[in-house]
């Protein structure tokens, strides 16, 4: 096999390359956001230096250069997750906003009684906007449990599931301790009972690619920033038929087709779901992340996170009294941990005076770290950037701030 250069790719991150309290900083909160190479760092500077200008309006050069372009993006976008059509492929500004999409269209389709599902490792995200959509229409929120290796119990997603059953949402990829969903079993089991699924990617879409036709699932959501984009700016894939049957989100510019105070009539795909002027060097910038990430390989980048999952996860569990949360048989480069007797929040700040960048608390899942009965843990998460040097600094900083502590 072909050896991962990722010297070579870690070139391509200038931010690599600064220090953080005069340590080189060793960046492992890659769950929380991704870096940002320098080839999209360029799009996003082409962009306000020659061709900055709203589009979808102007008869001007400019404008159409910014349409062709963000419609470029959304093709891009629609191969990557491989849509029968681009009209699919929704921009939203991220994962929070798809998901609100959707949980708000569907208060017209529920009624009392209904039930949707949710995995009890979901991220706030894919909760709270299920919760109010309840309120609304009095349906009512059940959850799938998850056991103490943190994976989805799949049986009694068989229990839960019944003819009530309208919508199941859960994530690809859980943000807090990495496990990877069986979502095609996930999707197929709900098909046959006739209820909708929504699959929240943000956490899947920087490691694995997801073909949605494939999947044959009804919304996919993911955002730019975990991929390599930037902030405010993602998609909303849905399937045509879904897409024709919701209602418009907001109201505004873009998404009408005529305007009177009589009555007003709305756009087709996607401009129904794009009120206003969007993040449009934020989408074009999406698809230059796409390409970019593309261009190095799904599968290599999967091979390789896999390679410093397993390597940092040996190491850790070397630490006396280290405990790792979210032992899956499939996991993403996610490794949530505490040490005994100390807070997660102390190691944190330990790690960051030494350059590392980890992430500490509840990583918006308290249910997950309710189910654990902790407050919060210390998350490690690398991306493909990353390399086994880091780790070891990384592994030396963790026993220092064990000592320092203890
Ligand atoms: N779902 C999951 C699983 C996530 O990890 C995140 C981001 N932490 C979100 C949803 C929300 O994404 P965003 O903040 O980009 O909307």
């Amino acid at each position: 096999a072909k050896t991962f250069e990722v010297e070579k790719i870690r070139k391509d991150f200038p931010i690599l390359n600064r220090k953080v309290n005069g340590y080189p900083l060793v960046y492992f909160d890659n769950a929380a956001t991704s870096q940002t190479p320098q080839q999209v760092i360029d799009v996003i500077v082409d962009y306000y230096s020659n061709y900055n200008a709203n589009i979808h309006r102007g008869v001007h050069s400019l404008s159409q250069e910014a349409t062709d372009k963000y419609e470029q993006a959304r093709i891009k976008l629609q191969k990557h997750f491989n849509a029968e059509k681009p009209y699919e492929i929704i921009f939203t500004s991220g994962t929070t906003h798809g998901i609100n999409l959707v949980a708000s269209g569907f208060s017209e389709f529920l009624k009392e009684g209904d039930e949707i599902l949710v995995s009890a490792m979901e991220h706030h995200s894919n909760i709270v906007p299920w919760q109010m959509l309840c309120e609304r229409t009095g349906a009512i929120l059940k959850v799938i449990p998850i056991n103490l290796k943190g994976e989805l119990i799949y049986s009694e997603y068989e229990k839960l599931i019944n003819e009530n059953t309208k919508l199941v949402f859960v994530n690809h990829v859980s943000n807090a301790l990495g496990s990877v969903n069986p979502i095609k079993e996930i999707i197929e089991k709900a098909h046959a009972n006739n209820a909708a699924v929504l699959i929240d990617g943000a956490q899947a879409a920087p490691h694995i690619k997801a073909d949605v036709q494939a999947l044959d699932v009804d919304f996919y959501v993911a955002s730019a920033h975990k991929m390599c984009g930037p902030t405010g700016v993602g998609i909303l894939y849905g399937k045509e038929a879904w897409l024709e049957k919701l209602p418009p989100y907001q109201g505004g510019g873009e998404m009408i087709a005529t305007v009177s105070f009589e009555k007003t009539t709305y756009a087709g795909l996607p401009h129904k779901f794009e009120a206003g002027t969007p993040n449009i060097c934020g989408g074009i910038a999406f698809g230059a992340a796409i390409d970019y990430m593309n261009q190095i390989g799904f599968d290599e980048i999967a091979a390789y996170e896999h390679e410093l999952l397993e390597y940092a996860t040996g190491k850790l569990k070397e630490i006396e009294g280290m405990k790792i949360y979210g032992e899956a048989e499939e996991k993403t480069a996610v490794i949530s941990f505490n040490i005994e007797g100390l807070h997660p929040y102390d190691i944190g700040t330990l790690l960051d005076k030494m350059g590392i960048a980890v992430r500490t608390g509840h990583h918006c899942a308290q249910p997950v770290m309710d189910f654990f009965k902790i407050p919060g843990t210390v998350r490690a998460s690398f991306s493909f950037y990353n390399s086994h040097d880091e780790i070891d600094s990384f592994i030396e900083a963790v026993k220092k701030a064990k000592m320092m502590l203890q």
